[in-house]
């Protein structure tokens, strides 16, 4: 039986509705973005230390009581952790939930499609931030384009909608690159998402600054207008546009110009089992240890409603910037 609190869901002291759950299955990636990899030297997190699958769907289904109704699994890199398909195959039957989603590097995507595409999975997150085969090495340290390439072009092919490819907008790496990624567009259905690179603590973040969100506007409105897109209910930070008469279309991310807070409807729950209510914000609340511990669903939920009663208004980019402790990897974006 769920107490009134946790009957009314998930709602923060400003009146946010949180009802969009985004699980870092693995703090393990395949790659080594330049963005992404911390610049010092980073603490392993033991095996022991990681959710295991029965450990995530308990919280999840948890996290559904209260009002999650959209989960996405990220990483790390979801893939390199074994029995993912099985494990998400088990997360779409939880009742309640009207969407999971995924967030991969696409290297290891082109074996699951069948699979995920069968367990229901329709949206995915692709990251790809050049079309140069070269420049990909350099970006992630691994020779992989043309796999991911071709994970892109199968997943349409078998039908999954939207595809959404990531794109960190990279000063001096793939500035050179924005027009030609937005121009997919107009031959590919797919929606190409332009994010302001924030500020991780990788050497590459460190030494640049951001390349934003107003400069690629700029940049991409050389080749046509860019036509607003209606928002949908269900949307996230992304800025929407479309070229005219184009298949797919334009996000715009402004993670770092201009924060989305006062709509921020997520939270995420990180590989070793932290709730993180904030991506900008070095808080997190212990659950796995209650978990453990023996704890209740009923109990599991009060932690739940205690970190997002305590999520921040807004973050702080200024002072998160600096922090040596944040890595993308184990957050999963
Ligand atoms: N391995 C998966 C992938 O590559 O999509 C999921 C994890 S990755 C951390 C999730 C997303 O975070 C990716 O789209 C990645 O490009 C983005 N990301 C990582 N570091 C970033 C940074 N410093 N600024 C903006 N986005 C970043």
């Amino acid at each position: 039986m769920l107490t009134t609190s946790e009957q009314k869901g998930l709602i923060d002291a400003y009146q946010r509705h949180i009802n969009y759950l985004r699980i870092s299955i693995t703090d393990h990636c395949n790659l080594q973005c330049l963005y992404c990899v911390p610049s010092g030297a980073v603490q392993k997190v033991s095996h022991e230390s990681i959710l295991r699958y029965e450990e995530i769907l308990r919280l999840a289904a948890v996290g559904v009581q209260l009002g999650i109704t959209k989960l996405r699994v990220t990483g790390g890199e979801p893939f390199v952790r074994k029995g993912c398909c099985g494990f998400l195959e088990k997360l779409s039957r939880i009742k309640g939930l009207s969407d999971i989603s995924l967030t991969t590097n696409g290297i290891l995507l082109q074996q699951h499609l069948p699979r995920l595409y069968e367990i229901g999975i329709r949206r995915l997150n692709i990251s790809l931030d050049t079309l140069d085969p070269d420049k990909y090495s350099k970006i992630t340290g691994v020779n992989a384009f043309d796999r991911v390439w071709e994970a892109i072009l199968s997943a349409l092919e078998i039908g999954f909608s939207p595809v959404k490819i990531n794109v960190v907008a990279l000063n001096g790496i793939n500035d050179d690159e924005l027009k030609a990624l937005a121009n997919l567009t107009f031959k590919l259905p797919v929606h190409v998402r332009f994010i302001e690179q924030m500020p991780f603590g990788s050497r590459y973040t460190q030494n640049q600054s951001a390349l934003l969100a107003r400069q690629i506007r700029q940049q991409i409105e050389t080749i046509a207008p860019l036509l607003p897109v209606t928002r949908q209910e269900n949307d996230g930070p992304a800025r929407r546009f479309r070229f005219e008469d184009a298949a797919g279309e334009i996000g715009l991310i402004t993670a770092v110009s201009r924060h989305f807070c006062s709509e921020c409807n997520r939270l995420r729950l990180t590989a070793d089992g932290r709730i993180r209510t904030c991506l900008l914000s070095n808080k997190t609340t212990d659950i796995k240890t209650a978990l453990r511990n023996g704890a209740t669903d009923e109990e599991l939920a009060g932690i739940f409603l205690a970190a997002v009663a305590d999520k921040p208004r807004q973050h702080n980019i200024d002072s998160f910037r600096s922090s040596e402790l944040n890595r993308m990897v184990s957050i999963g974006g």
